[in-house]
């Protein structure tokens, strides 16, 4: 039996390619950055021909450093950034535009009207979603409206549309000499187009933003009954590796922290944070401005299902800090900057750059940093920086309990942003919880490969996964409750400032 399963981890800013063991810890591991183009402002695009470059340079490398061949992996699995919507021409493989990101705002026209007839609360219900700009299906509406002759050839089953996954799925697989063309249930779940219940396209959903069924992907389960195809002979893997893992992102990082029981939760820190709570077989349906989605589902198991808070903006306030302020040269500095000042000496910032998501969904939204004085430094906004990813983590929190009734013992964190170790104590101050991250912080790709493997029986179910999960460190909360009182009020006063802006 092979020895290894890989993970091909297609993220927003960066796509990595990993491989692991059967106890979960890697061997070997690529990552490369790709461009965010941003032609105007809300617009953020990728381009799909660099992105589909950098998966393979990824894979090669990684694979070349470990002296590792296709005959060394089990199987590989496939996770990705979500709701990003690719559009290209089955003959030719060509995008007839760039990937539209799931930051972008261009189609709040679209979101908006959503709700002013009706249509938006049978999206809500019928797939589990607020309307917003966030999800694929107003992207997918605005490349067939605005791309000359697109609505044409999608009709006449020329062009095809997916998400990273299936992007990826159909290069891998021969592209344009028999790719397959698929996706699994908890990215179709992403694109205001799918019924949660049937999991499958629905057609109603279709007519609200005028998609041609032919364009779009077969849905699968997240861990194959049959793999969904293998890696062609001459693509980046150099030999046949079946296909049989595909996870969004956050998904992936559930499995990935081995949340498989109802009541277990994480957060992972990354461009934004995304807060997922297993809720079993069940559709437990939000009161509170959460998502309700598929978590998993493994092989022709029910499908076990999630409440998700997300959150735009987190991690990428941190790069804004460094690319637009020039306060920080690197990502790592804004602990060093935060750490020179004992608090936030008053100020809160709240990014909502791409307005508020999670628990709020205003797309018109847009950032407010207050409460500054005359003594107020860059430590100061460096320091309310990091506190505005662990308050908007706090509301999310918050709706969940108050949706399922679930009080978290502990969260369970990953992602970029949790190598900021005053981020996560602050975490924890917060919430007044204990914060876990464990020693293989790389989750997302783990998930996906966890997937991929127990399809294979490389793993043999998720009790031989969960032996794999050990804690690396954890934050313990500090702050009295009045002060963690306090700081939720005045947090709570920001985000007001926020959505009044736009009222006035
Ligand atoms: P994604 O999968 O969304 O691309 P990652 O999990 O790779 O994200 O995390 C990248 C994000 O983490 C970036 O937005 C970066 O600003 C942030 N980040 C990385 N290191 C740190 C750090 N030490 N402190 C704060 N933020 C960080």
């Amino acid at each position: 039996m092979a020895r290894y399963v890989g993970a091909i981890d297609q993220g927003t800013t960066s796509t990595r390619f990993m491989v692991f063991d059967r106890d979960g810890l890697p061997v070997a591991s690529h990552q490369l950055e790709h461009e965010q183009v941003l032609p105007r402002a809300g617009w953020v695009e990728h381009n799909p021909v660099e992105i589909w470059e950098r998966t393979s340079a990824v894979v090669q490398t990684a694979l070349g450093k470990a002296g590792l061949c296709a005959g060394d992996l089990s199987a590989v699995g496939i996770t990705n950034q979500r709701e990003t919507t690719f559009v290209w021409d089955r003959r030719t493989g060509r995008p007839v535009h760039n990937a539209i990101v799931w930051q972008d705002t261009r189609t709040d026209h679209i979101a908006a009207a959503l709700d002013r007839d009706g249509r938006g609360d049978v999206i809500r219900h019928r797939a589990g979603l607020p309307p917003a700009t966030y999800f694929s299906g107003g992207k997918l509406q605005w490349i067939l409206e605005q791309v000359p002759g697109a609505r044409e050839a999608a009709e006449r089953g020329d062009l095809l549309f997916g998400t990273a996954d299936t992007w990826l799925l159909w290069n891998l697989t021969g592209g344009t000499d028999g790719g397959v063309h698929l996706t699994d249930v908890t990215n179709a779940s992403r694109t205001m187009l799918m019924d949660l219940e049937t999991l499958d396209w629905d057609e109603e959903l279709l007519g609200f933003f005028g998609v041609p069924r032919q364009m779009l992907p077969t849905i699968r389960e997240s861990s194959a009954l049959e793999p969904y195809g293998v890696t062609r002979r001459h693509g980046p893997f150099a030999g046949e590796v079946p296909i049989t893992g595909v996870l969004g992102d956050q998904q992936a990082a559930t499995v990935g922290q081995v949340c498989f029981a109802p009541g277990e939760a994480k957060n992972t820190y990354g461009t934004g944070n995304f807060m997922l709570l297993n809720t079993g077989t069940e559709i437990v349906r939000s009161g509170s401005g959460l998502i309700t989605t598929p978590a998993y589902r493994f092989g022709d198991e029910p499908c076990v299902y999630a409440l998700e808070g997300s959150i735009a903006v987190t991690g990428s306030a941190v790069q804004w800090l460094r690319d637009q302020l020039g306060i920080i040269s690197g990502a790592s500095q804004s602990e060093v900057l935060a750490a020179q000042v004992p608090d936030n000496g008053g100020v809160y910032f709240v990014p909502a750059f791409s307005g508020l998501f999670a628990p709020h969904w205003r797309s018109d939204a847009r950032g407010a940093i207050v409460g500054l004085s005359r003594y107020n430094t860059n430590a100061h906004v460096a320091r309310a920086t990091l506190e505005a990813i662990c308050y908007q983590s706090r509301d999310v929190m918050e709706a969940m309990t108050a949706d399922s009734g679930v009080h978290l013992e502990v969260l369970r964190v990953d992602g970029g942003v949790t190598a900021n170790s005053l981020c996560m104590q602050i975490q924890a101050d917060v919430l007044g919880v204990p914060v876990s991250r464990p020693v293989v912080p790389e989750t997302t790709a783990l998930g996906a490969a966890y997937a991929a493997g127990l399809s294979t029986g490389y793993w043999s179910s998720t009790d031989e996964l969960r032996q794999n999960w050990r804690e690396d460190t954890r934050w313990e909360p500090q702050w009295s409750e009045d002060q963690r009182a306090e700081g939720y009020a005045q947090w709570h006063k920001a985000v007001q400032r926020t959505l009044d802006w736009v009222e006035v």
